[in-house]
C-alpha cells in the first residue's frame, strides 16, 4: 500500500491541523463539523482559536510540527488566507514543512497557481453524486492539471455507498483515502434517518461502512482511515508531542498525551503564604502560583490538605492549556 506523505506524518502525530474557515458552499448530510465551527468564519490551529500567523506558528512550534493539514469548511473559499498562512509556515519552518489541503471544490487553474509552492498535496473531496461519472467531472480535470503543476494529488472521501465508482479515477491519482463514516452531534439526525447505527460505545464509527470500500481497497494506492486510528493514534501522538514540549515538571503526562495536575484555591492565607508553604513542603519544581490559586503535582494535593484548607481538585486536559477533559474534586 502506498501512503500519502501527509498520512505518514499524520501517523507520527507530526501534522498540525489548520482549520481555516467553517464556511462551506456545500451542505453534505454527513458533514462532521461541530456546531461550534460549522458556518463560522474562524481559524483554529489544532484545537486553539487563532487570529494571526504568529499564533499559528507558536502552536506549530509547541508540537514540533513537521507538516500541516489545511482543512475546513471549504478552504478555497478563503484562498488568500490559505496562501498567507501556508507562506508563513514555509517561511518559518522551510519548504520541507509538508502541507496538504482538503477541498470539496475542483481547484481552478488560478487556484492551483496561487497555491503552487505553498501546498504540496491536494486532497479532493468530490460529492457523492458525481462519483458515478467521475472521469467526466471537473475533479479529474483538476487532478490532471495539479499533477502537471507538481502537486501530489489524491481523493479523500468518507465511506459511503458507491465508492467503487471511483476505481476509474485511480490512474490519475497518487492515492485515494477513505475515511470511516463518523457519527457526530450535527449529523446524528441524518444518520438515524438513513438507518445507520454506531459500531460501538467507544468510538464514533458507524457500523458496517467498511464493506462499501472493499472493492476499492483491493487497489494498491487506496487507504482506509478508521475512526479508531484517528482517536487512538493520530490525536494521541500529536498530544504527546505537544506535552513533551510544554508540560511543567509537576504535570503528569498520561499515555493518551493529556496532562494531569492538582489545583488548590486556598480558603485562608495569601497566595504568597501558601506558595511558601508549598516550597517548603514540596520543593520548587512541584507547584506554580497562578493568580488566585496554586497549581501543584496532583499527588501532593492530599499532603497539603492538612495544612492548607481550600477547594482542591485534579484537572486532566490537553497539553499547552488545551481543552479540559475532566475535573475531579478532592
Ligand atoms: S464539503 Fe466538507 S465541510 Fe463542506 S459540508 Fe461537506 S463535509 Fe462539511
Amino acid at each position: 500500500m502506498t501512503l500519502a506523505k501527509g498520512c505518514i506524518l499524520c501517523y507520527q502525530g507530526a501534522k498540525m491541523v489548520l482549520f481555516v474557515t467553517g464556511r462551506c458552499h456545500r451542505s453534505c448530510w454527513y458533514c462532521p463539523l461541530s456546531s461550534e465551527r460549522k458556518g463560522k468564519d474562524a481559524v483554529y490551529a489544532n484545537e486553539r482559536r487563532i487570529e494571526s500567523t504568529d499564533q499559528m506558528i507558536r502552536e506549530a512550534e509547541a508540537m514540533s510540527a513537521l507538516g500541516t493539514g489545511v482543512t475546513g469548511g471549504e478552504p478555497l473559499l478563503c484562498i488568500d488566507r490559505v496562501a498567507t498562512y501556508c507562506r508563513a509556515l514555509k517561511k518559518h519552518f522551510g519548504k520541507d514543512h509538508h502541507i496538504h489541503l482538503y477541498t470539496a471544490k475542483a481547484p481552478s487553474e488560478e487556484d492551483l497557481l496561487t497555491l503552487r509552492g505553498l501546498v504540496d498535496e491536494m486532497r479532493l473531496h468530490p460529492p457523492q453524486e458525481c462519483w458515478e461519472d467521475i472521469l467526466n467531472s471537473d475533479f479529474i480535470r483538476s487532478a490532471k492539471r495539479a499533477k502537471e503543476l507538481g502537486f501530489d494529488i489524491g481523493i479523500e472521501v468518507p465511506a459511503l455507498p458507491g465508492l467503487s465508482h471511483l476505481i476509474p479515477a485511480l490512474p490519475y491519482l497518487d492515492f485515494l483515502n477513505i475515511n470511516e463514516l463518523e457519527w457526530g452531534e450535527t449529523n446524528a439526525d441524518g444518520m438515524r434517518l438513513r438507518g445507520f447505527e454506531l459500531a460501538d460505545g467507544v468510538h464514533n464509527a458507524v457500523q458496517g461502512t467498511r464493506e462499501w470500500a472493499d472493492e476499492l481497497l483491493k487497489n494498491d494506492n487506496v487507504h482506509w482511515c478508521s475512526s479508531a486510528f484517528k482517536d487512538s493514534v493520530q490525536l494521541r501522538e500529536r498530544l504527546k508531542r505537544i506535552a513533551r514540549n510544554t508540560a511543567r515538571p509537576f504535570d503528569e503526562v498520561t499515555d493518551d498525551g493529556t496532562v494531569v495536575y492538582g489545583v488548590l484555591e486556598p480558603d485562608t492565607g495569601t497566595i504568597a503564604e501558601c506558595t511558601n508553604h508549598c516550597r517548603d513542603e514540596l520543593g520548587e519544581d512541584c507547584y506554580a502560583a497562578c493568580g488566585d490559586h496554586i497549581e501543584v503535582a496532583w499527588w501532593a494535593l492530599e499532603e497539603l490538605g492538612d495544612h492548607l484548607a481550600g477547594k482542591k481538585y485534579v484537572i486532566e486536559r490537553y497539553p499547552n492549556w488545551g481543552i479540559i477533559v475532566e475535573v475531579t474534586p478532592l
